[in-house]
């Protein structure tokens, strides 16, 4: 007789051990067999003991030959790849992409993972920056190099890198698709298409991180680049080259502003690259159907990254648009890029370090959030005629919180770039909008590149609307006004009445000039301040029917000569004149 132990976690039912014994005595039919059932520390299975013949089916001896020879067990994945096949899966997967050459040498291993962030252990020659390859068609970027570790934040799908993937190095930062066939195009930060279209050749790449131009290869800002707001253009201008924030709280038109810019470059030789960072979906697809009435998304791409897009894609969007932007200023074109916006890309930021346990600063931002902004707007510039003189114009959008223009992201952005455009709530509630508080607002360079004619006559428009601002606050009170008093106020609210202006309505050149013209000269005193809107747009039909050759050297030669500004007031008084006449009999 022989005894067979039987080794359980939980004790057995009868049927469970009548199936085990029969088994087993059909197995060895050549003597008597007798079992005696232990409960044991096994995990869980069983584990059969037979004299010396230990048969051990035990999920704790599972787990010990998983520990003890990792590299040669099959990878556990789901579609039950072995890890030999792993290289060629990812060489297939990669050229499909981008053409990369992975250096297959170099394996680590996900040692943890989490909200797309992942730990690896045994890459010894990653650099910091470089792109790498994870389980069986992830993307990583490695972002700490520690001694015995390697932080990386997970590219592709969160959840596609697992505890115990194998990580590969390639030897690549990362690169996207740029160049022509980007336009009319919505992509996401690793250049694949999300609009349905064909795919993205990627003839041409262009490294995501790039250092800025240098101070040589620049010049000074000097060519306007017209949004068609009036507002702006005319108290706030932007130049070719230049940085320009538009802060403001949530839901004050800082979007509108940006697509008008870019709705106003039709036919001007500009491309446009929105980048949308952590933006709601539905929000994006309104812009962009925004972008294809106008015929904006010819000369346009968009990279887009939603709210439930992971946080590193939200972090990388806004250096692959000024990838894709600066392939084009640096073959000579004129680029205008907005990213919209930089406090979620903050916040995206925020949450990556976090999990790469880097210590948090100020409001739980890591130490180098100024870094990540100031390197990417210091990449907009205006390049040397020697480089090709393209341009690269950023307008980069902070969503305050109750108007607090002094909290940390901010305050950084504000530093680093050349001027802010002040979007209050308080105005776009009045009816003002677009709501540009002037007071707060500046342009630092764009006044070199203002058009002399519109510097000329919107020269006194700042001055006007501050100085309508204090007295506004005394007339609440009721008390009886001066005359003059009631001039300035007369006069301040329609200038301001006159510069509010639809969103998707960008003004041309000379519709601004004839508008900004009438508006500073006076002619708007006998105006009823309800029509001052018709009127201005009449007066310009009336300018486009009747006066072509006035307008015709406007444009021309961006200035008028002595004769034809008295030509130009005597049009403006006659229609005055009319326009009055016409309203009072209504
Ligand atoms: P968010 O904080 O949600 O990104 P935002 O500041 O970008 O908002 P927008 O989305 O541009 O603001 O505009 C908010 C709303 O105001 C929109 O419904 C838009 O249609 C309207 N709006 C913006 N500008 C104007 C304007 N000049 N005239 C009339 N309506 C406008
Ligand atoms: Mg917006």
């Amino acid at each position: 007789m022989r005894e067979i132990i039987i080794k359980s976690s939980v004790p057995l039912t009868s049927a469970q051990k009548q199936r085990l014994e029969k088994g087993l005595r059909e197995a060895d039919k050549s003597e008597e067999l007798r079992f005696r059932y232990v409960i044991d520390a096994i995990v869980g299975g069983v584990m059969i003991v037979d004299g010396e013949d230990v048969y051990d089916a035990s999920v704790a001896s599972e787990l010990r030959r998983i520990r003890k020879n990792s590299e040669k067990i099959l990878h556990s994945h789901k579609d039950g790849v072995s890890v030999k096949d792993i290289p060629d899966l990812l060489k297939s997967k990669l050229s499909e992409m981008i053409d990369h050459k992975p250096d297959f040498e170099h394996c680590g291993k996900v040692i943890s993972a989490a909200d797309g962030v992942i730990k690896v252990e045994g890459l010894n020659n990653c650099r910091y920056g470089e792109l790498l390859l994870v389980g069986t068609g992830g993307f990583a970027l490695a972002m700490n190099l520690e001694k015995d570790t390697v932080g990386a934040i997970v590219l592709s799908d969160a959840d596609s890198a697992e505890y115990g993937d194998y990580v590969y190095t390639t030897g690549k930062i990362i690169e996207v698709p740029v160049g022509e066939e980007l336009l009319g195009r919505v992509v996401n930060p690793l250049g694949m298409p999300l609009d349905g279209g064909k795919r993205i050749s990627g003839d041409e790449t262009r490294c995501i991180e790039s250092p800025a131009p240098q101070i040589i290869d620049r010049q000074k800002v000097s060519e306007p680049l017209e949004t068609g707001i009036l507002a702006i253009d005319s108290m706030i201008p932007i130049g070719k080259g230049q940085r320009e924030l538009i802060i403001g709280d949530r839901q004050t038109g800082k979007t509108s502003i940006a697509t008008d810019a870019i709705i106003n470059q039709k036919g001007k030789n500009v491309y446009c690259v929105y980048v949308a960072i952590g933006q709601r979906a539905a929000g994006v697809g309104k812009l962009i159907s925004t972008l294809k009435k106008h015929g904006a998304m010819e000369y346009t791409t968009v990279v887009l990254t939603t709210a439930d897009d992971s946080a590193p894609l939200q972090y990388i969007a806004p250096y692959t648009g000024a990838a894709i932007a600066e392939q084009f200023m640096y073959d000579g074109k004129d680029v205008l890029i907005v990213y919209d916006d930089l406090s979620k890309h903050a916040v995206a930021y925020r949450a990556i370090s976090l999990l790469l346990r880097r210590p948090a600063g100020r409001e739980a931002y890591p130490g180098d959030v100024f870094y990540i902004h100031s390197r990417l707007l210091e990449r907009a510039a205006k390049l040397s005629d020697e480089m090709g003189g393209g341009s690269v114009t950023a307008l980069p959008i902070i969503e305050t919180l109750a108007g607090d223009i002094s909290a940390y992201i901010p305050t950084n952005v504000i530093s680093i770039t050349d001027g802010q455009i002040y979007l209050e709530s308080e105005l776009f509630h009045s009816g003002v909008r677009p709501a540009i508080n002037v007071g707060l607002s500046v342009s630092r360079v764009g006044g070199q590149a203002q058009r002399p004619f519109i510097r000329k006559v919107s020269s006194s428009l700042r001055l006007d609307i501050a100085h309508y601002r204090e007295l506004e606050v005394f007339a609440q009170f009721g008390s009886s006004l001066g005359d003059s008093t009631k001039a300035v106020l007369d006069s301040g609210a329609k200038t301001v009445e006159a510069l509010k202006q639809n969103e998707g309505e960008p003004m041309s050149f000379l519709k601004e000039a004839v508008s900004l013209y009438a508006v500073s000269n006076g002619f708007l005193k006998e105006i009823p301040l309800r029509c001052v809107g018709a009127f201005l747009r009449e007066l310009y039909d009336h300018f486009e029917e009747k006066q072509p050759a006035l307008l015709r050297s406007l444009s021309d030669r961006g200035a008028l000569d002595h004769r034809e500004e008295i030509r130009f007031n005597e049009v403006i008084e006659a229609f005055v004149k009319e326009f009055t006449e016409r309203h009072a009999e209504q």
